[in-house]
């Protein structure tokens, strides 16, 4: 045996020490901004559809909560001053920076998007500029690491249905497929070259899969101190939300704060007060908050957790683990040798929309597409027809409406090539007077006396400011 070898060994060490530096472990992400659940809205004062659920989540819950929202909401009403426009913008993001202070939420990001009054998401989403809107919120859900994303529900639906409500839901359920995918944005994962150094162009972000996305909706008829014109709250329809998704109840108290989630959500309103702060300052002074008591209600939206639809928010959820990039499938393409007649968008878009990302559910929540008008307005219906066949026909368009409606569509007859899509506008204009309520409209495609297509709209007429037109 050599006893000097250990000794040489030892004499060794320093130097391989020297010649071979070992390098510090990794940074990991910053954990001030991890989320247990990201909100996602398009205007300060939309959380408070879901005030309630958001005090039991963070108060009770202790569940840490980030907020973005698409706009600072610069095109809204001042229910208390003259501020207008971009100045209003800039109090109204102070609004929410306290009304989520109130709930110990404050990490909160404003895009740069504007306000766009109507209901069809792709002027919300063109207005947006909607890959650049994309881009900022996929680098928030990888800095802020939720397991769960909540915001509005992609659809059009009669009731509020304000446009940018659906493109901040269109968004986020894009959001939640992307940053998981190293290849969507990879300047945003890709590592800086020296973190310490200046002018990093890259951003040392990690891709993040969300693991639940929930969406709401105040388009519902028991949604109480939303509803101007108290009037027109009833008869509506079945709230499209029930059974939909998990319910949490308003009367429920709160551990913390012993007091009802409908009193805290009230409270929470009083913050808002160029919008509608009134209505919490009017139930605290009453001491009434049965306007604040309709349940929350969730939609389900996916999960890559399992979990039952009606399931707790955070049922299954794996707190604080990187789950794997769940793919959905995108959109493909289903090529008809047909000739087809069918709604236009915003509709054909949300067909394409929910098959391509994995949550064509959301079709079933309303099996007949609606709109609403007022009393004397006018309808723009936007229709398509496709023809998959190797002729040019003409296609001939009828429309069935119900007494008191006539059609303006300026033309009836239309000539459609071989693979194109035509799309049409149709102008119908509304009743001038008669009993508020749903009416059923229904458009007709033919060629030579054959049908091909038919569709359905039901639309909600009535003289309420508060429902679109
Ligand atoms: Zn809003």
């Amino acid at each position: 045996m050599n006893l000097h070898f250990p000794a040489l060994l030892l004499s060794l060490l320093p130097l391989a020490a020297a010649e071979f530096p070992k390098a510090p472990p990794l940074l990991p992400p910053d954990t001030r901004y991890k989320a247990d659940l990201l909100l996602i809205v398009a205007h300060p004062d939309d959380d408070v559809v879901i005030g309630g659920y958001l005090a039991r989540a963070s108060l009770d819950e202790h569940k840490r909560i980030a907020v973005i929202y698409c706009t600072t909401g610069d095109g809204g009403g001042n229910s208390v001053g003259f501020e207008a426009g971009r100045s209003l913008g800039e109090m109204r993001t102070i609004e929410a920076r306290r009304a989520l202070g109130s709930l110990g939420i404050e990490n909160v990001w404003f895009l740069d998007g504007h306000d766009t009054p109507g209901q069809d998401v792709l002027w919300s989403l063109d207005n947006w500029n909607h890959g650049g809107a994309l881009d900022r919120i996929v680098r928030l859900v990888r800095l802020t690491r939720p397991e769960v994303i909540l915001t509005w529900l992609p659809d059009y639906v009669v009731g509020e249905n304000h446009d940018d409500h659906q493109g901040a839901g269109v968004l986020a359920t894009e959001a939640f497929d992307a940053a998981g995918d190293p290849t969507r944005f990879p300047e945003q994962v890709a590592p800086p070259r020296n973190r310490q150094g200046m002018m990093n162009m890259t951003e040392g972000l990690h891709p993040w899969q969300p693991q639940k996305i929930y969406y709401f909706t105040d388009a519902f008829e028991d949604f109480g101190p939303y509803w101007h014109d108290v009037q027109e709250r009833s008869p509506f329809r079945k709230n499209i939300a029930e059974d939909a998704g998990p319910t949490y109840s308003q009367t429920d108290i709160s551990p913390l704060r012993k007091t009802s989630y409908a009193k805290l959500t009230a409270e929470y309103q009083t913050f808002y007060l160029t919008q509608e702060g009134y209505l919490g300052t009017g139930a605290i002074k009453k001491n009434d908050f049965q306007d604040f008591e309709y349940p929350t209600r969730f939609i389900f939206g996916k999960s890559v957790v399992g979990g039952s639809t009606t399931g707790d928010i955070f049922e299954n959820v794996r707190p604080d683990d990187a789950c794997a990039f769940a793919p959905v499938t995108g959109y493909r393409v289903s090529k008809t040798d047909e000739l087809t007649f069918e709604l236009g968008e915003p509709w054909a878009f949300y067909r394409a929309f929910w098959k391509a990302h994995g949550i064509e559910h959301i079709s079933s929540l309303l099996p007949v597409p609606e709109a609403a008008i007022r009393f004397g307005n006018t309808l723009h219906i936007p229709l398509t027809i496709r023809n998959g066949t190797t002729a040019a026909r003409d296609v001939t368009l009828t429309f069935q409406l119900p007494a008191g409606w006539s059609n303006k569509t300026r033309f009836a007859v239309y000539p459609v090539r071989a693979g194109e899509a035509y799309p049409v506008q149709a102008e119908i204009a509304g009743p001038q007077t008669g009993e508020r309520g749903w009416q059923q409209l229904t458009f007709q495609g033919e060629v030579d006396g054959r049908r091909i297509g038919t569709v359905e709209l039901r639309v909600y007429v009535s003289n309420s400011g508060a429902l679109p037109q």
